[in-house]
């Protein structure tokens, strides 16, 4: 269903964003999907932008006292480009505190599941995709570095697409892990996502990674199941992934298990890259430029600086301790240069099987957990939940979520990852699927 051709080509009745804010503001408390909804919007397609990604004029804190009234005084490249298409922000979203997070707990205000308030709605981009699931005319602007656009559009029922990496500029975007993050959407259907792609790709002079590309409709009938991947996906999940799997391969796909050893490795890599970089990212929060000021000069160096970063969170200050940690020159060939080479051994396993295929996976290996649960969990039972969305991360490879199945109620998501540059081959596949599979949706604010 194209909503962002309907919703232009459809009448607004006279005070339609005014209603539109009204309901949001009521749904927002509920749910904690924005971190700042735009009452100045009154045109345009509404699209909402993940809280670490600048937009001039708009508080930007990814979720951080630390950046607490943060103006940016320019926008992100990806913004830029889409408001020149018709697209108006509606407002800033909740998330992770800096993206560190799979649930959306690490944040001033947790996000909730819109198909059950007492769960999570999934992390880091957890308003990103609560907005998408409560708004019918509306996009979202998301970020993921290991996941984050993936984890929370399957919680939450929304088609969540993470481009090849360097498809789109990340200029304006407060950066995680350079190597890993993407920009990123979330949509009702993946014709909307081929609009915004069509709308947003290309190289851009501010960011030296990003680069322009021929994207080509790759349709591949093949699909791979990864078996380390398979055998570590909760009982649950695995049944419905199963059905899915028959649906699919009685539509004519033809599905094969293959291995891959080296992935059992990419929860430690990825973390041990991703804590390195935003170790480094992290020092320029210093409390002089950005957000929070200290402004008592008499102190000691150290005392200034801790009481300025005392404003970081938990996950935050675990990120600067350990990938400060792995950036030591006595430990860095024992852990960050070896984090390298088995992330390239991935990369080069799984180019060899994409050549000819796409991987499918479930892609949360559980259903969304409570907010109690996901708050009892320990760091590593947390970074194992991002097991089936870290790899095209790692390899800089597209992926797209798609929601698969309904169980007891709450949406659970399949995962197809492609090779470099095939990204609208996997919307192609979104929209296929979703001419046999039609998406539920609790809330349809907007609606016209
Ligand atoms: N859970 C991952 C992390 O904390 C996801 C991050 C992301 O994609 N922004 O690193």
């Amino acid at each position: 269903m194209k909503y962002i051709e309907e919703f232009l080509k459809k009448e607004k009745p006279s005070g339609y964003y005014n209603k539109l804010l009204e309901e949001l503001g009521g749904l927002n408390r509920k749910f904690g999907a924005f971190n700042f909804i735009n009452k100045q919007i009154s045109a345009g397609f509404p699209m909402s932008v993940k809280d670490n990604i600048c937009v001039k004029g708009m508080e930007t804190t990814a979720s951080s006292k630390i950046l607490k009234g943060y103006i940016p005084p320019f926008s992100a490249t990806v913004i830029k480009r889409l408001e020149k298409e018709g697209f108006s922000i509606l407002g800033k979203t909740n998330m992770d505190e800096f993206g560190f997070g799979s649930f959306g707990i690490n944040s001033e205000t947790p996000a909730k599941n819109p198909f059950d308030e007492t769960r999570v709605a999934g992390g880091s981009s957890s308003g990103a995709a609560i907005a998408t699931a409560i708004l019918k005319y509306h996009v979202a602007v998301a970020e993921s570095t290991g996941g984050s656009i993936a984890a929370p559009a399957s919680f939450c029922g929304v088609v969540g697409f993470t481009p090849t990496y360097g498809l789109i500029s990340r200029y304006g975007l407060i950066d995680y892990s350079n190597s890993l993050d993407k920009i990123g959407f979330m949509s009702r259907s993946s014709e909307d996502i081929r609009t915004l792609m069509g709308k947003s790709i290309g190289k851009d002079p501010a960011d030296t990674t990003s680069v322009d590309a021929v994207l080509n409709n790759v349709s591949k009938q093949r699909l791979v199941i990864v078996d380390e991947l398979y055998s570590k996906i909760d009982k649950n999940i695995k049944s419905s992934f199963d059905n899915t799997v028959k649906k699919l391969s009685s539509a004519g796909f033809k599905i094969e298990h293959l291995s891959i050893p080296e992935i059992d490795y990419s929860i430690p890599v990825y973390y041990i890259i991703s804590m390195a970089e935003a170790s480094t990212n992290l020092a320029k929060f210093t409390g002089f430029k950005y957000g929070l000021k200290v402004d008592d000069f008499s102190k000691g160096y150290n005392d200034f600086f801790t009481e300025a970063r005392e404003a970081f969170g938990e996950e935050a200050k675990r990120k600067i301790l350990l990938g400060t940690f792995i950036r030591g020159a006595s430990v860095r060939s024992k852990y960050y240069e070896k984090a390298l080479k088995i992330r390239r051994a991935i990369k080069d396993k799984m180019s060899s099987f994409l050549k000819d295929s796409f991987v499918i996976s479930p892609t949360m290996p559980v259903i969304a957990p409570t907010i109690k649960e996901a708050q009892s969990f320990t760091p590593l039972q947390n970074y194992s939940m991002d097991l089936l969305t870290i790899p095209s991360n790692l390899c800089g490879f597209p992926s797209i979520s798609l929601p698969s199945d309904y169980l007891n109620g709450l949406p659970v998501g399949i995962q197809i990852t492609g090779g470099q540059f095939e990204d609208m081959g996997l919307v192609s596949f979104g929209e296929e699927w979703e001419k046999s599979f039609k998406y539920n949706f609790k809330y349809n604010l907007g609606d016209l």
